[in-house]
């Protein structure tokens, strides 16, 4: 068998179609769409597709990049909350949480997530 694109039954997750880096949901002049982190790919898409996003609450790997997307409305309870150590890129604020995930192989270190006490902004950092 050929291989193919990634089915999206079971995970509405999408792809780039480019790249085939993991899309992110944003809103741009009022319409939903997706956009690609790495090449800017845009597409536009529907409500179910946002709502997918909205409930995902599972790691998923890209076929290509293992690229993970964690839900981020919360810090675990492992995290740490530092102060003074770290900055947020959104707003600037130094009081952020940090935690670290084995998100990829075992053999690898794990990655190292932050999220924002202040705005919520969460973002991870490979070591
Ligand atoms: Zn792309
Ligand atoms: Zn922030």
């Amino acid at each position: 068998m050929p291989a193919t694109r990634p089915t999206t039954r079971k995970s509405r997750i999408r792809f780039c179609p480019k790249c085939g880096s993991v899309m992110y949901p944003r809103v741009k002049d009022g319409k939903r769409q997706l956009f690609c982190p790495r090449c800017g790919y845009e597409m536009e898409i529907g409500e179910e597709v946002l709502e997918a996003y909205k409930v995902k609450r599972k790691v998923e790997h890209s076929p290509r990049e293992k690229i993970i997307v964690v839900d981020a409305d919360k810090a675990p309870s492992t995290a740490v909350l530092l102060k003074g150590q770290v900055r947020c890129p959104k707003c600037g604020g130094d009081e952020v949480y940090f935690w670290m995930m084995q998100t990829r192989a075992a053999d690898e270190p794990p990655t190292r997530f932050y999220r924002c006490k202040e705005c919520g902004y969460t973002w991870r950092e490979y070591a």
